[in-house]
């Protein structure tokens, strides 16, 4: 049974059942990640220390934030780690992760957003209902002090949402309903994308009406996978462009070894 579903959760299934099968049924835990996660992952690390630091009243230069990007990256690089483009080499996501820092530490400085937390952990209900529990993560909350909330996301990959798809994306909605859950005094909610590589923000707010075709939505996807579960589901491998950047290939029936990419 799994008690708590998480949007990134929900997609897997979505991209790949046996995936999801591994990941959060079988509860396979890897080290291997692509090398594009591992500089989002150390980027979001070093935006986190900035932000730390501007809510303990402190500015640190630029050259401070890199140092803490290249000390995570230095501290957390291991040999399990994926390039699939390989005509790239590592130092190639390092600078991109400078360049993505360099970039938004010009745009925001002096960084007077009215920030009150990073990484933020929400365990909330999809409908109050226990039986529809989900976990997030906010990269960044700001808040005026008045009720007016901003959830913030950093996105260092490639790909850019246009305000289209920011307008329909569930994630960020999601922390939306969660934080109206958890805090009182809810005025307004605005999401706040950072497309770090190419320096864009793009915002979006979400409607009463909208979030809650978003919870029936939610909770249809939660009922679809239990009842394919009781059902004895068969989890099957859905090949895809994704199989590159996926380590469970020693698990996967349609796959063989271990991804070559590593
Ligand atoms: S290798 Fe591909 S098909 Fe197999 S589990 Fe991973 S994503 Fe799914």
């Amino acid at each position: 049974m799994i008690e708590r579903f998480s949007y990134s959760s929900l997609e897997t299934y979505k991209k790949c059942p046996a995936q999801f099968r591994f990941r959060y049924i079988d509860k396979i835990y890897k080290n291997d990640e692509g090398i594009e996660a591992f500089m989002g992952k150390r980027v979001h690390e070093a935006l986190e220390y900035l932000y730390e630091e501007v809510m303990a009243h402190r500015l640190p230069f630029m050259d401070g934030v890199m140092e803490k990007y290249h000390e995570v990256w230095d501290k957390n690089w291991h040999d399990r780690i994926a390039i699939v483009r390989k005509e790239n080499k590592p130092k190639f996501y390092f600078e991109l992760g400078e360049r993505c820092i360099a970039a938004y530490y010009r745009t925001h400085t002096p960084f007077d957003q009215p920030a009150v937390g990073t990484e933020i952990e929400f365990v909330f209900s999809v409908n109050q209902s226990k039986d529809y529990m989900m976990k997030g993560i906010m990269d960044r909350l700001d808040h005026d002090g008045n009720g007016n909330y901003e959830i913030h996301d950093y996105k260092s990959g490639k790909r850019m949402l246009s305000q289209n798809a920011a307008d329909k994306d569930g994630q960020l909605a999601l922390y939306q309903i969660a934080l109206q859950h958890s805090y009182e005094n809810v005025k307004s909610v605005k999401l706040v994308w950072h497309f770090l590589q190419y320096n864009q923000t793009i915002y979006s707010h979400r409607n009463e009406e909208q979030l809650n075709e978003l919870r029936d939505n939610t909770k249809s996807r939660i009922d679809g996978i239990r009842e394919y579960i009781q059902n004895g589901g068969a989890f099957i491998p859905k090949k895809s462009i994704l199989c590159n950047w996926c380590y469970y290939w020693e698990e996967c029936s349609i796959k063989q070894g271990t991804n070559p990419y590593i």
